[in-house]
């Protein structure tokens, strides 16, 4: 179903009305974790003020320790609820569990499902059945195939209404948090049918590497970036050596937006 052999063509993915693939450059940006509402709306303002169309955070977090800030929850749900209403962004925000779907769809516009569950089948399945597009990040483990077969789970229960993300895998190099694999943009491009996104924030793990990666993924031709900003990184309880803030801010715009031609 998201083979390229059986649906000539790039699709294109609407979220809330936000197009995601054919001839867009979409940024997707915000905190990596919801923390308070003036932290959140306050991240919303400088992602609209970066050229996002869509808004980022997780209420979820999947922490790689258990002793690691989890997310607000639904808490956090609420509070992207709140944002989205005096920012008009769309929001996009992950669920890692299946039995919370439909919680999470009742407020998300787009589900998104994290590196660590790319190959949970219940969760993909069920992602499948909520009624709202798909943001399906690529396993740091995963080849291409695996990716591409988990998009099939979600797309064979019925929901063709998926974007491709990858986000670095894991290689040798320490230098990076995972090794951001260009070359996945234009594959699973011609794999598949479906918009292939761009995380430079996790794949990275460095502020300083996210304005690169962003080049990159936008010359490679990937149909957009989702990044992180928070208004103070170095307080966040996620990922803050990641997060843009101030002059950064900008300049990701100017990429987008001279960028995106090339595409
Ligand atoms: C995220 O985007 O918040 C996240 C945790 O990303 P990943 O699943 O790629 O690590």
């Amino acid at each position: 179903l998201v083979s390229s052999e059986h649906h000539p063509g790039r699709s294109t993915v609407r979220v809330a009305g936000v197009p995601v693939g054919g001839d867009n450059m979409t940024v997707i940006a915000g905190p990596c974790a919801v923390e308070t509402p003036d932290q959140t709306l306050e991240a919303a303002r400088m992602a609209r003020a970066a050229g996002a169309s869509l808004l980022r955070g997780g209420a979820y977090k999947p922490r790689t320790s258990p002793y690691a800030f989890q997310g607000l929850g639904e808490t956090g749900l609420k509070i992207l609820a709140d944002v989205r209403a005096e920012t008009g962004l769309p929001i996009v925000t992950e669920v890692v569990d299946a039995g919370d779907v439909d919680l999470v769809a009742g407020y998300a516009d787009m589900l998104q499902i994290g590196t660590r569950n790319m190959q949970n089948f219940a969760l993909l399945q069920a992602a499948g059945e909520a009624g709202r597009p798909v943001l399906l990040k690529r396993g740091m483990n995963a080849t291409i195939e695996e990716w591409l077969m988990a998009a099939e789970y979600i797309a064979q229960r019925g929901n063709l209404d998926i974007v491709l993300c990858e986000r670095g895998i894991r290689t040798f190099e320490k230098a990076t948090r995972n090794t951001l694999d260009i070359s996945a943009v234009p594959v699973a491009q011609s794999l598949s049918h479906l918009p292939v996104i761009v995380d430079p924030s996790h794949s990275g793990g460095k502020r300083e590497l996210v304005l690169p990666l962003s080049r990159a993924a936008i010359a490679a031709g990937a149909d957009g970036v989702i990044v992180d900003v928070h208004p103070a990184p170095e307080t966040a309880l996620c990922d803050g050596p990641q997060a843009l803030f101030g002059d950064d801010i900008g300049e990701l715009a100017g990429i987008a937006a001279t960028l995106a031609p090339l595409v």
